[in-house]
């Protein structure tokens, strides 16, 4: 059997037997067979070179296949991959913990090692609940949040993720039923709007005594809209959550490790949650890590009621291999130029994005950080426009009326200039179809 017919073999019975991500079986709709990785190109199973706009979600901060990174699954992998986490430690959770602990906002002092972004908001809800209960208040276990959001796919990130965006409309009965708070119309870069605070205000103040905590995605949200909102709304959130006595909960799983062109994207607004998710680029895009880090005051609390523990365990609880990776990770991240980098790419971004803004179908085109978004104003075809885009040479990912893009920050200016002028080549080409 030749090369490409095993891999029309294996790739057909992807079709009929495989799940992905928001998907269904024998859909139709184009799976690409990938064969390697390196540095910001897959190779696909036909050969063909593609320069990634995606990071794997987020993830791939460094590119695909480092050898630093490679080096430190290989060497973790000789001592152990996996031992569990009741009752033992090692010093791969424990070094991990104390960079994370270092780098983060100062209050937040704990951390959980979670195995995935969505658990670990499970995890920041859970504590937020039991950090009342443990002080006598069991009624206060609902949570607000703003629309647009997206929190993770488990049924308690689903029930704060955006209500009306069509993905999880069809759980609306069985959803724990959460506040929801209109989304900022701010945008980033300029002060926020007195109505903007007033609307989250005062949807806080009907509802307070109900909640256990205000839970956001700060300054970007991600896969509930790709929308950029003023820091100054966060610092104001801050400032309601403290006169209120609530905890924040700040989810920082995409928006994490310098994405946004700061650390932290709560940095843009000079605050600090009580309780911190962080995941995605946090092994760089290697394995699966999430971890969720609280204050020392909350930590006390829970341990302090009943039953005095928090409730929650994985299995695969701060597995070595992720731990010693992700240590890697953020050791490359700090010693490398990264802010330079994410500059770097805003412009090009900037730049070769441009041509869209003129585009009579194109709602909006906005660039943060590393982050590229074309927003049109129909939903993408994803059966046609994902083989534009494989056959223009590149890795993107369209959801819904998005085009967006956030590239591996090692991305050079030639390949940032390939990604984009494809970008803008095939949603200039959709214009043109529909005028047809
Ligand atoms: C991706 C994402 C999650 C969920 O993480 P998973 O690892 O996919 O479970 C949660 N919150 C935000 C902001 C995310 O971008």
């Amino acid at each position: 059997m030749s090369y490409s017919e095993k891999s029309t073999d294996w790739a057909a019975f992807d079709r009929r037997h495989l799940w992905h991500p928001y998907s269904a079986i024998d859909s139709g709709l184009p799976v690409f067979p990938v064969e390697s990785a390196r540095g910001v190109r897959l190779t696909l199973a036909d050969g063909r070179e593609l320069i990634d706009g995606m990071s794997s979600w987020w993830s791939a901060i460094h590119g695909y296949n480092h050898p630093r990174l490679n080096l430190a699954v290989r060497t973790q992998l000789e001592k152990m991959s996996h031992v569990m986490f009741g009752g033992l430690t090692h010093q791969p959770a424990v070094d991990l913990a104390r960079r994370l602990i270092e780098l983060t906002p100062e209050p937040l002092q704990t951390v959980f090692f979670a195995d995935s972004g969505s658990v670990s908001v499970e995890v920041a809800m859970k504590m937020a609940i039991q950090y009342w209960h443990a002080q006598g208040e069991p009624g206060r276990s609902r949570f607000l949040t703003i629309r647009s959001g997206y929190h993770g796919d488990t049924f308690n990130a689903m029930s704060v993720t955006d209500p009306d965006n069509g993905m999880h409309s069809i759980f609306a009965g069985i959803l724990a039923k959460q506040h929801f708070a209109p989304a900022p119309q701010s945008r980033f870069g300029a002060l926020c709007s007195e109505a903007d605070v007033e609307a989250f205000a005062s949807k806080l103040e009907s509802v307070e005594t109900e909640l256990a905590a205000v839970i956001l995605e700060p300054v970007v949200q991600g896969a509930g809209g790709m929308r950029f909102y003023s820091a100054d709304f966060l610092r104001a959130v801050r400032s309601l959550c403290d006169r209120h006595g609530l905890l924040l909960i700040l989810d920082e799983i995409a928006t994490g490790f310098g994405r946004t062109g700061r650390l932290f994207a709560c940095e843009h607004a000079g605050i600090a949650p009580d309780i911190m998710c962080v995941g995605k680029a946090l092994t760089g895009g290697y394995l699966t890590l999430a971890a969720t880090l609280t204050t020392a005051e909350v930590s006390k609390v829970i341990g302090s009621g009943d039953p005095g523990l928090f409730m929650h365990g994985p299995t695969f609880m701060a597995n070595p291999l992720a731990c010693a990776t992700a240590l890697a990770s953020i050791e490359l991240l700090l010693e490398s130029p990264w802010e330079a980098a994410v500059r770097r790419i805003e412009s090009g971004l900037e730049a070769g994005l441009a041509p869209c803004r003129a585009m009579a179908h194109v709602a909006d085109v906005r660039v943060l950080g590393a982050i590229g978004v074309v927003e049109l104003r129909q939903p993408v075809d994803m059966r046609e426009i994902q083989v534009q885009l494989v056959d223009a040479g590149v890795w993107v990912r369209p959801f819904g009326r998005l085009v967006y893009l956030m590239p591996p920050y090692i991305i050079d200016d030639t390949d940032l200039g390939q990604l984009t002028s494809a970008v803008a080549g095939v949603v200039g080409g959709m214009a043109r179809a529909s005028a047809r």
